[in-house]
C-alpha cells in the first residue's frame, strides 16, 4: 500500500481522513493497538455521562481551520463554547489561574509577601534565564510562588523527571510580567497573556472522544484494531505486530511512541541510543460520584499530601452531569485507589528533557530519509494538544499528496 499509519489517535486519524478526502483511490491502512480509536482523547460513559479517560480534553478555538475540519465529523452545532474558568487550590483557598495574575484574590498581607518575592526574582533583578525548568520557575516567579505552587504542582505531574526538564517549551505557560501582577493587585482584575484554552469547545451531548469515533467511522474499512506493533524494518518499510502479521508500505506515518518498537532493523546506533533517552510520564484518571460546589471547569492542587494534581468538575462543561474526576501521575497512585472507574494511560506526557530537541530532530530527519514520518504527540515527542496534531496531520497529508 501507499501509506501505512501507525496509531488511530487524533494524529493518525487526521492524516488518514485527509488522505481519504483528497483521493478515495489512495491506498492506506491504519493499525491501532486498542479495540477503539481516539488515543488519549477517548471517552466512556460513566455514571450516566461521558468521562474523558485520558484526562480532561477541550478543543481550543485558536485554530479555526482545525475546528472547521473537525466540524465535518461533529458539526459545529453539536459543541458548546466555554470561557475558561480554572482555579488553583492554594493552602485551602481557591484563586483563579494563572496564579501570578490573580494574587489580588488573596488577603492583602499575603499579596504583599508574594509581590516582595516576585520583585526579587532573577528576571526582575537582571539575571539571565536559566536552562533548567525548576531554576526557571524561581527565576521567573520568585521563591514564594515557586515553593507554594509551581514546584510542588509540577513535581506531582512530572515526578522525579522534573529536574531534567528544559525551558524551550515554556510558551505553553502563561506569561505575566511583574508590572502586570502589580497592576492586577491594584485594580483587582487579571492582566497578562491569556493561557491556552481561554476559549474552548466541548461536545454538547458526548465526551471529547466522539469526534474521533466519527473520524474512525468515516474510514472504517481502512483501520485494523487490536494490532500492537512490535517491530519495524526501516529498509523494507515494514512493521510486524504482536500476532506475527507484517505490513509493508511506500511510506510509514508513525504516531506511536518510538520505544513501542521493541526491535528496529536498519537503524544507526546513535539514533537508537537517542530513543532510549526519551522520557514520558503516565496518568491515572479516577471518577468520583460526589458533586463539587465550584463553577470552575477544572482545579489544580499543588498540595503534596493529595495524590492527584487536577480535578475536572464535570457539570461545568458536560450538561446534566454530576461528579468529578481526578488526574494523578501513575507513580503517585496509592493502594487506596480502587480499580472501579479508574483508567490508566501509560503514555500521557512526552517529557521535555534538556537534550530532547536534538535527539528528536536527529531521529525525525533520519527516519524521513527512510520514508518513515514521525507525527503527533509521540511521533514528534512534543507536548502537542489535539488541535495541533490535527493541523500537523492535515499538513503532512497535503504535503505528501501534492
Ligand atoms: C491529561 C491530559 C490532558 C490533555 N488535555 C488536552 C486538552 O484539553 N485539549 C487538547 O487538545 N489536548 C489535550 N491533551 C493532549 C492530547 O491528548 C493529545 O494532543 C492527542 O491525544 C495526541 O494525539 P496523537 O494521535 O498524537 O497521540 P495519542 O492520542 O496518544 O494516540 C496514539 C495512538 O497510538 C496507539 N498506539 C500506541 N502504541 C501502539 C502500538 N505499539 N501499536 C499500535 N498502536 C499503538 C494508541 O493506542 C493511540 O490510539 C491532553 C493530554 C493529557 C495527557
Amino acid at each position: 500500500m501507499k501509506y501505512l499509519i501507525l496509531g488511530a489517535g487524533p494524529a493518525g486519524l487526521s492524516f488518514a481522513n485527509r488522505i481519504f478526502e483528497r483521493s478515495k483511490e489512495c491506498s492506506f491502512l491504519v493499525l491501532e493497538a486498542e479495540r477503539e480509536a481516539g488515543g488519549l482523547c477517548k471517552s466512556k460513559e460513566i455514571d450516566g455521562s461521558p468521562l474523558d479517560i485520558g484526562g480532561g480534553h477541550f478543543l481550543d478555538t485558536r485554530r479555526p481551520n482545525v475546528n472547521e475540519f473537525l466540524f465535518n465529523f461533529l458539526p459545529e452545532n453539536e459543541w458548546n463554547t466555554f470561557d475558561r474558568n480554572s482555579m488553583i487550590c492554594i493552602k485551602g483557598k481557591m484563586i483563579n489561574h494563572p496564579f501570578e495574575a490573580n494574587i489580588w484574590q488573596l488577603d492583602v498581607t499575603e499579596q504583599v509577601e508574594y509581590l516582595k518575592s516576585i520583585a526579587m526574582a532573577g528576571c526582575n533583578t537582571g539575571q539571565s534565564a536559566p536552562a533548567l525548568f525548576t531554576d526557571w520557575i524561581y527565576w521567573k516567579l520568585g521563591d514564594k510562588i515557586a515553593n507554594d505552587y509551581m514546584i510542588p504542582y509540577n513535581q506531582k505531574v512530572f515526578g522525579e523527571n522534573l529536574n531534567q526538564l528544559g525551558t524551550y517549551w515554556l510558551e505553553k505557560l502563561p506569561n505575566v510580567s511583574f508590572e502586570e501582577t502589580i497592576l492586577s493587585c491594584l485594580t483587582r482584575k487579571a492582566y497578562g497573556t491569556e493561557p491556552g484554552h481561554s476559549r474552548f469547545l466541548y461536545p454538547k451531548k458526548y465526551g471529547y472522544g466522539e469526534v474521533w469515533n466519527r473520524m474512525a467511522q468515516n474510514i472504517k474499512d481502512y483501520i485494523e484494531y487490536g494490532k500492537v506493533i512490535k517491530s519495524i524494518d526501516f529498509d523494507k518499510r515494514m512493521v510486524t505486530t504482536s500476532d506475527g502479521d507484517s505490513y509493508a508500505a511506500d511510506v510509514i506515518i508513525s504516531t506511536i511512541p518510538w520505544m513501542e518498537f521493541e526491535q528496529m532493523k536498519g537503524i544507526p546506533e546513535n539514533i537508537k541510543k537517542g530513543i532510549d533517552q526519551l522520557r514520558y510520564s503516565s496518568i491515572q484518571i479516577e471518577y468520583k460520584d460526589e458533586n463539587i460546589s465550584s463553577d470552575a471547569q477544572w482545579i489544580y492542587y499543588p498540595n503534596l499530601e493529595l495524590d492527584y494534581h487536577r480535578i475536572l468538575v464535570r457539570k461545568n462543561f458536560c450538561p446534566n452531569s454530576r461528579g468529578y474526576w481526578t488526574e494523578t501521575n501513575l507513580n503517585r497512585v496509592g493502594s487506596v485507589h480502587g480499580m472501579q472507574n479508574s483508567f490508566s494511560n501509560k503514555y500521557a506526557y512526552p517529557l521535555n528533557t534538556i537534550n530532547k530537541p536534538e535527539i528528536v530532530n536527529r531521529l525525525l530527519t533520519w527516519a524521513r530519509s527512510k520514508s518513515v514520518f514521525g507525527l503527533g504527540r509521540w511521533g514528534e515527542w512534543s507536548h502537542y494538544n489535539s488541535d495541533v496534531v490535527v493541523e500537523l496531520g492535515i499538513n503532512l497529508a497535503d504535503k505528501l499528496t501534492m
